[in-house]
């Protein structure tokens, strides 16, 4: 098994209270070549909940800048104790187009090898798992998302854009959206990815609740391929050490199938290709 290059430990909100320690020696034991542990910053509540003169709830958390420090910390600690296995250290950086001057701030903190930008949340709404459907206008609410992607992909401060089709992940009926009317904001976002030397990634968090949902579905990733696309990881996004590698080899069947020969991991913001057997 080459790469997880997306898992949460205990430092993010919503992980299980498992160390990395822990996830490190069960990586080994799958025979994992590269972990990044990417703990949740949602930048856009940085810092404790008095600050901004709010009061945390279920859809609310704050205080990302403790699981920065902590996640980024024990992670540098833990790097020497690795085996066979090479322990990457990273964020998962969501909502960033909302304070980019900390994002870069963030971005340039020497202890990190790997910055996965996501979009939860549309500016001022919760997070797309808390929103109620039935009162959105579901075609506006995919626009609007897709738009949001488009302006993370164009700031420089990620090195992998995350689950590229998250805001369609909680729907309903999910199944039954037609993306061709996105296909042009997406493949713009592909262009911009490509453009900048980045990448985008599988996540195979749907793999645990469904037989076949990945973000993005392997026709978008084909299609990023097609488009020039060549720096693409793999990951569960497992917050439970049970999900650590869960159903790789289907995803790395997937990437051949898509048309890669290789895989990305990123050491200090720096793409390097490992060979798909
Ligand atoms: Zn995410
Ligand atoms: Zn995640």
């Amino acid at each position: 098994m080459l790469m997880d290059l997306h898992t949460h430990t205990h430092h993010s909100f919503d992980g299980m209270p498992q160390s990395v320690a822990e996830r490190i020696a069960r990586a080994e034991e799958l025979g994992l070549r590269y972990m990044a542990v990417t703990d949740h910053v949602e930048i856009n509540r940085f810092y404790p909940a008095a600050y901004y003169g709010a009061v945390e709830t279920e859809v609310w958390n704050y205080d990302g800048q403790r699981a920065f420090e902590g996640s980024l910390a024990e992670v540098t600690a833990e790097k020497s104790g690795c085996k066979s296995l090479t322990l990457l250290c990273g964020a998962e950086i969501g909502q960033m187009t909302q304070c980019p001057d900390l994002a870069a701030k963030l971005y340039a903190d020497p202890r990190l090898d790997l910055v996965i930008g996501s979009v939860h949340e549309l500016p001022r709404r919760p997070d797309f798992y808390f929103l109620d459907y039935a009162g959105e206008d579901i075609p506006a609410l995919i626009a609007d998302y897709f738009s949001e992607v488009l302006r993370l992909a164009q700031m420089d401060t990620w090195d992998i854009l995350a689950h590229l089709t998250y805001g369609l992940r909680y729907l309903p009926d999910r199944a039954a959206v037609d993306l061709t009317p996105y296909l042009p904001v997406i493949d713009e976002i592909f262009r911009t990815v490509i453009a900048k030397g980045k990448a985008i990634e599988l996540n195979g968090s749907g793999l645990k609740n469904s037989p076949e949902y990945t973000d993005p579905a392997l026709p978008l990733i084909r299609r990023y391929h097609d488009l020039g696309g060549r720096y693409l990881t793999l990951s569960t996004d497992a917050h439970d050490t049970k999900y650590l590698g869960f159903r790789m080899n289907e995803l790395e069947d997937m990437a051949r199938a898509a048309g890669f020969s290789a895989l990305t991991v990123f050491r200090k913001h720096q793409p390097e290709l490992i060979p798909l057997p």
